[in-house]
């Protein structure tokens, strides 16, 4: 199975397996990093949820199966919105949308039900192995979404300020504004970032002394 350039060269920052797996539509201007079927295998064997082989597995099963590939892959897709959401809401402070958590209640039920919870070295841990359910690499992912929600440091979920990626903010200080420095934190961006603000600031000013027409 080819990995796509896309996929090999994505970005792996969030800190989290449910963050970095939305953070799969990649910067400003977006570009989809998940457009088939074939980009989720292909995504899951990257991030280390299926073994090349398993990946090869799931390939051939969704090659036989095309229909329910294609669903897999909406409901993918779908997961993601309501994670991006749910996650970006959180960041910003805002209202968690009901929907959106309805969404990651649904997935999280699922994973329960068809995982197992097994001793790993050490702790235990929850483990998928159905190698022919299609969607399978979903309900890792819900997990580790619902993980961070219920005992993650949600003050550390960030937005980047130049892409909108979500990540974990590791740093000492809680400081870090962007996903990758090399990507987002350029002089360019930083430069836009500023302007933007400065943006919000004017127009609200303008709506406290009485919105004033263009
Ligand atoms: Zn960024």
């Amino acid at each position: 199975m080819e990995t796509p350039e896309y996929i090999e060269n994505l970005r792996i920052v969030g800190g989290n397996l449910a963050l970095d797996f939305v953070n799969t539509e990649d910067g400003d201007p977006p570009v989809e990093c998940l457009r088939g079927y074939g980009d989720l295998v292909a995504w899951s064997v990257r991030v280390g949820l299926l073994t090349a082989d398993e990946g090869e597995r799931l390939a051939d099963e969704a090659r036989g199966r095309p229909e329910d590939a294609e669903a897999a892959y909406r409901d993918a897709l779908a997961l993601r919105g309501a994670l991006y959401g749910v996650f970006r809401a959180v960041a910003e402070g805002g209202e968690v949308s009901e929907r959106d958590l309805e969404t990651l209640r649904r997935y999280e039920r699922e994973a329960l039900l068809r995982g197992r919870l097994v001793r790993g070295e050490g702790a235990f841990a929850w483990e998928w192995k159905d190698g022919r359910d299609l969607g399978g690499m979903l309900w890792p992912v819900a997990h580790s979404a619902t993980g961070l929600l219920t005992a993650g440091d949600l003050g550390r979920l960030k937005l980047c300020a130049g892409c909108y990626w979500v990540f974990l903010d590791a740093s000492r200080n809680h400081s870090r504004r962007w996903c990758t420095m090399e990507v987002c934190g350029t002089d360019e961006k930083k430069r836009r970032y500023v302007e933007r603000r400065a943006a919000r600031r004017n127009s609200k000013q303008r709506d406290q002394s009485g919105g004033a027409g263009p």
